[in-house]
């Protein structure tokens, strides 16, 4: 099978989630991780991972695009890509950002797994969460079960 045909935009996240690298706040695992999140209007929000020395208060380079996105006015995504310094494996996100991801993402969501070399996998939310957890559960709680 040929090479997926890239488009320009996905070229430049997959550049500016290697980029955002840089921006890691990771004293304590040293483990750099960047994201870039495409907008379904075509603009770029990076993030990187925020550690603490407390740690379980530290985010994620997904959940912190997303949600310096969210705090932009954008609420619409097409893709994310996320990149690491591991060189032999696709990095994919954790539990809670895979949630993240489908709540602002839905399930069409393409996620592109990147290595530094900026080779990548591309895979979903679909693929990453399925059956998630979204606000049509909510929907179904009220109108189904409370009175
Ligand atoms: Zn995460």
């Amino acid at each position: 099978m040929a090479d997926p045909i890239v488009s320009d935009e996905i070229k430049k996240i997959i550049a500016e989630c290697n980029e955002a690298k840089k921006f890691a706040y990771c004293p304590y695992s040293n483990f750099r991780v960047g994201a870039a999140l495409l907008t379904t209007d075509g603009q770029i929000i990076t993030g990187c991972n925020i550690e603490n020395a407390s740690y379980t208060l530290g985010v994620c380079a997904e959940r912190c695009a997303i949600f310096k996105a969210v705090s932009e006015g954008h609420t619409s995504f097409k893709a994310i890509a996320v990149a690491s310094d591991v060189k032999d494996e696709f990095i994919s996100p954790c539990g809670a950002c895979r949630q993240v991801m489908f709540e602002f993402g839905g399930k069409d969501m393409k996620v592109y797994l990147t290595k530094p070399d900026h080779s990548f996998r591309v895979t979903s939310n679909k693929e990453l969460l399925p059956d998630g957890f979204d606000s049509s559960v909510l929907d179904m709680v009220r109108t189904k079960v409370l009175p």
